[in-house]
C-alpha cells in the first residue's frame, strides 16, 4: 500500500468553492479562500445561520491509547466519507495538527491511508496560519508583561510568580527552562521563564471554547498571568492586552474548510492538547458544522477517560452542545496490548489476549453509557495483521455488552470500508436514546470533590492524594472565586491510573495530584497528575529527517 503522503499527493482535489457549495450550500462569497483547496468560512455568514436547526453530533473517541496506534482521526474521516457516500450531509470536525509531532515522533494528524483530509501537507504544515496567530497573540502578552515590569511595574507584578509563558509550534526541549532579560539595564529584569508548545497554551484552549470576538476578548482579559506582591491575581486586562490580542486572532477564529479524499467537507480548526487543555477542535467549527449539516463527526483527544470526559465536562458544559452518539475506536492490536502482549508480538494472532484486553474497552463503554449517558457503538479499525478470529472476537465481546461493533477497513478502502459502521451509527441516531445525558460532576461541587468524582466514577480509583503545595494552590484558587469551574485533569493517556504501565482496567489505585494551575480565561482548573509535557522534545531520529522537497515541488516523507 502507498504511504499516506503518496496517497494524498496522488489525489485530485476539487476547488474548495465547489465542495462548499455542493456539499454544504455555501456560496463562494461566504468563503475566504487560502489558495484553491482551503478556505475560511466567513463568521458574518455563519452568524446568519443562527436559527437553523442543529444536525446530530457524533463524538469519536477511543480505548486507552497504546504505542500501537488506534486511529480516531482516520476513523472520523472514514465514517464521514461513508455517511457522505450514503447520501447524507455529513461533516468531519478535526483538530489542526501541531508541527511538533509532525517533525517529531507521531507524524501528521490528517488521518491515514484512504481516509485523509487534504491538502494533507498544507494541513500538517502551518495551514491557514491559525497557530501563528495564536503564537503571536500569546507572545504579545508575554512581551507586555516583561515590558510592564521594565517600565516601572505599576501593577507591582511579582516576577517570580509569572506563569504566562512564551510559545512556539515546534518540539524544542532547549526552550523548556530559560532565562530572559539578560544583557543589562536596557533589556529588562532577568527572570526565569520558559516556552511551551503552542497547542499547550491557555490561549489555544480559549480559542477553541469561544464563539465570538467579544467573548474571545473577555476571556483573554480574564487570563491570570501571575500575582502582584500583595498576592492578588494580575490579569491580561490590567495589562491592556486583550484588544490587541483579539485583533491578532480576528481572522483565525473563522473555521477552516477542506475536503476528504472522497470530497466530503471537513472543518479543521483549533487544536489544544488533551492533557493540560481539553483536546477538542473549536466550538465555532462544531456549531457551524451542526447548522450546515445533518451529521457532524468530531474527534476528542486520547482515550475516552481523558478526551471524551473533557469533551463532555468542559466543551459541552460550556457550549451547551450535546453528543447524540459516540463511536469508540478499538483495534485488535491495542486490545492485545491491554491484554498484556508486548509491542513486538502484536503481529501474532492471540484471541485470548484480545479477550483479556477487552476489560479496557468495557470500562470505556460503561463510562460513556452510564456516566455521560451517550449511546455508543464500537469501530474496530482493521490493521493488516489482524485475523478474522480476532476481529470476530471483538464484535462478539461487544455484543455481550449490548454494544454493536463494526469492523471497518476505511484505511485500506476509504469510505466504502466504513459503510456498516455508518449504518450502525445511523441506526443509533434514529432510535430514542436509552440514556440521559449527564456530566460527571456538578458545577457547585468543590474542586477537590470534582477531581475525586472523576477519579472514582471514570478511573475506578480508590481515592485522590495531594502534594501539600497542590492542595494549598487549590484552596487559594477556590478562595479567589474560581471554585465553580470544571477541572481539566492531566494524566497519562495510557492507563486509567496515573501509571502508564498499568494497562487494561486497573482499579483501587490512588490518583496523586502533583500540581494545580488556573486557566481563568479558558475557564477550567488544570489538575496535574504525574509528569505532563508542555514542551515536548525531539526523538533521536526525528520525523523531520525523512521530510524533503523534490525538484518539482513535491513534498515527501510526511506521515
Ligand atoms: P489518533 O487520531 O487516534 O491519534 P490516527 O487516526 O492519527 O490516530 O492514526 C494514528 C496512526 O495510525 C496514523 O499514522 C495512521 O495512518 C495509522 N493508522 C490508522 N488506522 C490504520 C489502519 N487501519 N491500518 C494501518 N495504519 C493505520
Ligand atoms: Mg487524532
Amino acid at each position: 500500500m502507498l504511504s499516506d503522503i503518496e496517497i494524498a499527493n496522488a489525489a485530485t482535489l476539487r476547488p474548495i468553492t465547489d465542495v462548499a457549495r455542493e456539499t454544504l450550500g455555501i456560496e463562494p462569497e461566504h468563503l475566504v479562500p487560502y489558495g484553491h483547496h482551503k478556505a475560511k468560512v466567513d463568521l458574518g455568514y455563519l452568524a446568519t445561520l443562527e436559527d437553523r436547526p442543529l444536525g446530530k453530533l457524533v463524538l469519536m473517541t477511543a480505548i486507552s491509547p497504546t504505542p500501537a496506534g488506534e486511529g480516531k482521526t482516520t476513523t472520523t474521516v472514514g465514517l464521514t466519507d461513508a455517511l457522505h457516500g450514503l447520501g447524507h450531509r455529513a461533516v468531519a470536525c478535526l483538530r489542526e495538527p501541531s508541527m511538533g509531532p509532525v517533525f517529531g515522533m507521531k507524524g501528521g494528524a490528517a488521518g491515514g491511508g484512504y481516509a485523509q483530509v487534504v491538502p494533507m501537507s498544507d494541513i500538517n504544515l502551518a495551514f491557514t496560519g491559525d497557530f501563528n496567530a495564536i503564537a503571536a497573540a500569546n507572545n504579545l502578552l508575554a512581551a507586555l508583561i516583561d515590558n510592564h515590569v521594565h517600565q516601572g511595574n505599576a501593577l507591582d507584578i511579582d516576577v517570580r510568580t509569572v506563569t504566562w509563558k512564551r510559545v512556539v509550534d515546534l518540539n524544542d526541549r532547549a526552550l523548556r527552562d530559560i532565562t530572559v532579560g539578560l544583557g543589562g539595564v536596557a533589556n529588562g529584569f532577568p527572570r526565569q521563564d520558559g516556552f511551551d508548545i503552542v497547542v499547550a497554551s491557555e490561549l489555544m484552549a480559549i480559542f477553541c471554547l469561544t464563539e465570538s470576538w467579544a467573548d474571545l476578548k473577555k476571556r483573554i482579559g480574564d487570563i491570570v498571568i501571575g500575582y502582584n506582591r500583595s498576592k492578588q491575581p494580575v490579569t491580561a486586562r490590567e495589562l491592556d492586552a486583550a484588544g490587541a490580542m483579539t485583533v491578532l486572532l480576528r481572522d483565525a477564529l473563522a473555521p477552516n474548510l477542506v475536503q476528504t479524499l472522497e470530497g466530503a467537507p471537513a472543518f479543521v480548526h483549533g487544536g489544544p492538547f488533551a492533557n493540560i487543555a481539553h483536546g477538542c477542535s473549536s466550538v465555532v467549527a462544531t456549531r457551524s458544522a451542526l447548522r450546515l449539516a445533518d451529521i457532524v463527526v468530531t474527534e476528542a483527544g486520547f482515550g475516552a477517560d481523558l478526551g471524551a470526559e473533557k469533551f463532555v465536562d468542559i466543551k459541552c458544559r460550556k457550549s451547551g452542545l450535546r453528543p447524540d452518539a459516540a463511536v469508540v475506536v478499538a483495534t485488535v492490536r491495542a486490545l492485545k496490548y491491554h491484554g498484556g502482549v508486548a509491542v513486538a508480538d502484536l503481529g501474532e494472532e492471540d484471541v485470548a489476549a484480545v479477550e483479556r484486553g477487552m476489560e479496557n474497552l468495557r470500562r470505556h463503554l460503561r463510562n460513556i453509557r452510564e456516566v455521560f449517558g451517550v449511546p455508543v457503538v464500537v469501530a474496530v479499525n482493521r490493521f493488516p495483521a489482524d485475523t478474522e478470529s480476532e476481529m470476530e472476537k471483538v464484535v462478539d465481546l461487544c455484543a455481550e455488552e449490548g454494544v454493536q461493533a463494526f469492523a471497518a477497513t476505511h484505511f485500506a478502502d476509504g469510505g466504502d470500508g466504513a459503510i456498516s459502521l455508518a449504518k450502525g451509527v445511523l441506526s443509533v441516531l434514529d432510535e430514542p436514546s436509552p440514556h440521559e445525558f449527564g456530566f460527571t460532576y456538578d458545577d457547585d461541587l468543590p474542586l477537590a470533590e470534582k477531581v475525586a468524582t472523576v477519579a472514582r466514577r471514570l478511573y475506578d480509583a480508590e481515592g485522590v492524594s495531594w502534594d501539600a503545595k497542590a492542595e494549598r494552590r487549590l484552596a487559594r484558587i477556590e478562595a479567589e472565586g474560581y471554585g465553580h469551574l470544571p477541572v481539566c485533569i492531566a494524566k497519562t493517556q495510557y492507563s486509567f491510573s496515573t501509571d502508564p504501565a498499568l494497562r487494561g482496567a486497573p482499579s483501587g489505585h490512588t490518583l496523586h495530584v502533583r500540581e494545580v494551575r488556573l486557566s481563568a480565561g479558558a475557564g477550567f482548573v488544570v489538575v496535574i497528575c504525574g509528569d505532563v509535557m508542555t514542551m515536548p522534545g525531539l526523538p533521536k531520529v526525528p520525523a523531520s529527517s525523512r521530510i524533503d522537497l523534490l525538484e518539482d515541488g513535491t513534498i515527501v516523507g510526511l506521515s
